[in-house]
């Protein structure tokens, strides 16, 4: 990591506990613009609780988490939306009843600050520009199905078209490789890596695999037990023994399925 360069996200000796559960314990990081960074560890390990404090969907009971020098902790989505803060979900999020293009629309009338909902059409605005986005994530040919009928790594490779209609500075992505088989896992990895080149945008991702974070991470967070553990290059937190006593002490290999609820196997 450079530190003399200005960092875009900036999360500072963030906390956040539910009841006795201290789920975040005393993380910081920082993300650069054009820097696609890989938050992994275990499940439970407190990926989905650093994802939402630094998305809106939670305030950190203390801490700092900047973006682009602005303090952003406790604005709501749709607010971190409008400064260029795009999100993907686990479970991916579509309209299915409209088709493709339409939910590409929608979300540029969302960006564009107009009102939504779901049950009207968007079919002549912006037209070209959603289909532009659906050929930046390979959907350029699908832009008039009903989106309900696309498989599910496509509904991925729409809502990540989705999250790029506010043209974001910041793209965060929650597991966004869950649900998919291992080819579609690395496509989409690859995809996010061409898209950040590209468009010189942040992204954090979580992931709780290591082996989708290799070949594409330009650098990664490892949590364990609400703590970050370790950070560096793809090939330092591999060789890190505190990562691999995580990863490997339970038995398990790089990316296999919750390694920490499983003990150790025969
Ligand atoms: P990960 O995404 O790495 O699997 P999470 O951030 O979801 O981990 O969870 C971290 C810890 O916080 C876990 O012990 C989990 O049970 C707990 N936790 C997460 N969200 C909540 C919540 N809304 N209420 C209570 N406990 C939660
Ligand atoms: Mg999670």
């Amino acid at each position: 990591m450079t530190a003399n360069r200005s960092a875009l996200l900036s999360v500072q000796h963030v906390h956040k506990a539910f009841g006795g559960n201290q789920a975040v314990n005393d993380v910081s990081f920082q993300l650069q613009a054009g820097e696609l960074l890989a938050l992994i560890g275990p499940n439970g390990a407190g990926k989905s609780t650093t994802f939402n404090l630094v998305n809106g969907q939670l305030t950190p009971d203390s801490g700092s988490i900047s973006f682009d020098g602005v303090s952003m902790a406790g604005r709501p989505p749709h607010a971190l939306w409008h400064m260029g803060v795009s999100r993907t979900f686990q479970i991916a999020q579509t309209f299915g009843s409209l088709t493709v293009a339409e939910n590409v629309q929608m979300a540029l009338l969302s960006a564009d600050g107009h009102a939504l909902s779901p049950w009207q059409r968007a079919t002549h605005y912006r037209r070209a520009d959603a289909l532009e986005l659906l050929a930046q994530v390979q959907l350029g040919s699908q832009g008039s199905q009903p989106s309900n009928a696309l498989s599910y790594g496509d509904v991925k490779r729409l809502e990540l078209a989705m999250a790029l209609a506010n043209a974001p500075r910041l793209l965060l992505m929650d597991e966004p490789t869950a649900g998919m088989a291992p080819d579609d896992r690395l496509a989409l990895m690859a995809l996010t890596r061409r898209l950040v080149n590209q468009r010189g945008v942040a992204v954090l991702f979580t992931e709780h695999s290591m082996d989708v974070v290799f070949e594409h991470a330009d650098r990664v967070l490892v949590m364990a037990r609400g703590a970050l553990i370790a950070q560096g290059t793809p090939a330092q937190v591999q060789k890190d023994p505190a990562v691999q006593a995580v990863y490997f002490g339970s038995g398990k290999m790089f990316g296999t399925n919750h390694p920490s609820k499983t003990g150790p196997q025969p």
